[in-house]
């Protein structure tokens, strides 16, 4: 017996044109990219996958989810880590793929300004701004996929945030879609507006619960003229904030990265993705990678790079904060260092499920935080691994938990995840932590969030999703638990 044919499918059909509309009986491999989450934890069913090409076509999708009282799910490069873009189980939520918007609008170069269209893929962006001697300095290991909307629907972290901050921090304005189908365009590319509240930074962070971002104007920089890195093997954790300090106070504003590597991180690098070759790390704990970044004439910014991370290097080495050393001497060397770190999550991933967790800490708490988690964790679950990386300038570790060496990864989640989570969490909030440094919420911390967050904070989010999207058609039970 056949399916009663939906009709919100032919007003999908009718907004977008009819390829660009998936129904539910569409073959798996033309669905399942779209209904899969990256890691592959959860494989959802959506009432229809549409992909508008234009503003206004979003405009249109989202008018007639809303007279279909339809949830919409908004989804760019679908690499998030929480569940937030991928439909549920329901078959219910309409899922809006946003990556045939993916237009340069406009590079104004006197302006340092960029102005694209949500769906355009992040290393699209990076290039189409090293195409104009400029820079985009927003990095992240799913640069190739994820899209400048997610970005800034999950205000993303990454590499450079030492420096720059987080995609929050690149905006100067949206265009967006809001749940009845009007368009909100905010896209000037002013650095001082004063003009009430502000609210592109309401959008940003907020995980496609209050809009569909479809546009935006990102902040540009100067292109560095070189860049440099060293790989630092160092005894332990309070050296490698030591060793942090002093870079900030050698190389001040100069210091564009500063990124932590436990050594069973490391050797799942090694272990995985042999050709890769990580450096120094048999004989530390941790390995820390540093980069430099100079604008001084080119002609001198390669060498003055070199002489400052070498005058680093030896300081670090004499006061006992490292080990060892890796210096590059290319821009090739410093970009295979770059590509170890950046492969930290595939070679994890390809070990097996693990216990996730992107938490941020005051920096000066990381070493207490980590000593009694990790007595916690050895006391409850001898045996499990520890896979501990990030972005220690920036305050923000992966702390993730692998079952014990040679045992079934998912039957180990299954029975410990849920105290495991608890154990961390519990951990993060003593030490004045959050439970999400640059993830977000989705679905997969949405029921955790009550217990961590100010209940008051939750209350004036709820107000502000309420008010904004009173049917709550926006991506529900993400970030805030239906009601
Ligand atoms: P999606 O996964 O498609 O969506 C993410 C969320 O944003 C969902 O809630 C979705 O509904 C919403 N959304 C997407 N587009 C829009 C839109 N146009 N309007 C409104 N809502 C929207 N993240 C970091 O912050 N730092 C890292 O260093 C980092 N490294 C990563 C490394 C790997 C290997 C992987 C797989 C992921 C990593 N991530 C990292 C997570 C992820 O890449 C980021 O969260 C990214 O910003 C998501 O972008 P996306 O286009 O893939 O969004």
């Amino acid at each position: 017996m056949g399916t009663a044919p939906d009709p919100l499918l032919d007003a999908l059909r009718a907004c977008v044109g009819a390829p660009h509309v998936l129904a539910p009986d569409a073959p798996t491999a033309e669905l399942e990219p779209y209904e899969r989450d990256w890691r592959g934890r959860q494989r959802g069913r959506a009432r229809a996958v549409v992909r508008p090409g234009s503003t206004a076509e979003v405009a249109a999708v989202v008018r007639a989810c809303a007279a279909a009282g339809a949830a919409i799910v908004p989804q760019g490069g679908n690499t998030g880590l929480v569940l937030g873009g991928v439909p549920d189980s329901s078959g219910t939520e309409v899922l809006l793929c946003t990556r045939r918007l993916n237009r340069i609008r406009a590079l104004d170069a006197a302006n340092l300004t960029l102005t694209l269209e949500a769906g355009c893929v992040l290393q699209t962006a990076q290039q189409a701004a090293a195409n104009a001697g400029l820079w985009l300095p927003l990095s992240l290991a799913s640069e190739g996929s994820c899209t400048i909307g997610g970005n800034l629907a999950t205000n993303a972290g990454g590499t450079q945030v030492l420096r720059f901050g987080n995609a929050r921090d690149l905006c100067l304005g949206l265009e967006v879609v809001c749940p009845d189908g009007a368009i909100w365009n905010g896209l000037g590319g002013l650095r001082k507006d004063n003009t009430g509240y502000d609210l592109r930074h309401l959008y940003i962070g907020s995980e496609g619960t209050l809009g569909i971002l479809t546009a935006a104007t990102l902040k540009l920089q100067p292109q560095a003229a070189a860049q440099g890195c060293a790989w630092v093997g160092v005894p332990s954790l309070e050296a490698a904030l030591a060793l942090l300090a002093l870079a900030q106070r050698q190389l001040g504003p100069g210091l564009s990265g500063f990124e932590l590597m436990g050594q069973l991180a490391l050797q799942l690098v090694a272990q995985h993705l042999p050709t890769l070759r990580p450096p120094l790390w048999q004989q530390w704990p941790y390995c820390v990678l540093i980069e430099l970044s100079e604008s001084a004439a080119p002609e001198q910014a390669h060498a003055l790079v070199q002489t400052r991370l070498q005058a680093l290097l030896q300081a670090s080495l004499e006061q006992g904060c490292a080990g060892d050393a890796v210096l590059a001497e290319t821009l090739a060397q410093a970009q295979r260092l770059w590509h170890i770190r950046e492969c930290i999550p595939l070679a994890q991933a390809q070990e097996g499920l693990n216990a996730k967790h992107d938490i941020s800490l005051p920096i000066s708490r990381i070493p207490a935080f980590c000593a009694e988690a990790e007595a916690l964790l050895a006391q409850a679950l001898p045996g499990a691994r520890l896979v501990n990386f990030g972005h220690l300038g920036d305050g923000n570790l992966h702390y993730n938990v692998q079952c014990p060496a040679g045992a079934d990864a998912a039957a180990f989640l299954r029975q410990h995840e849920a105290h495991i989570n608890a154990l961390v969490f519990d951990c993060v909030q003593r030490h004045g932590g959050s439970i999400s440094a640059e993830h977000g919420i989705g679905t997969l911390r949405a029921a955790t969030l009550p217990r961590y967050k100010d209940a008051q904070a939750l209350a004036l989010m709820r107000q502000i999703k309420q008010a904004l999207d009173p049917q709550g058609l926006l991506n529900p039970g993400r970030v805030l638990v239906r009601a």
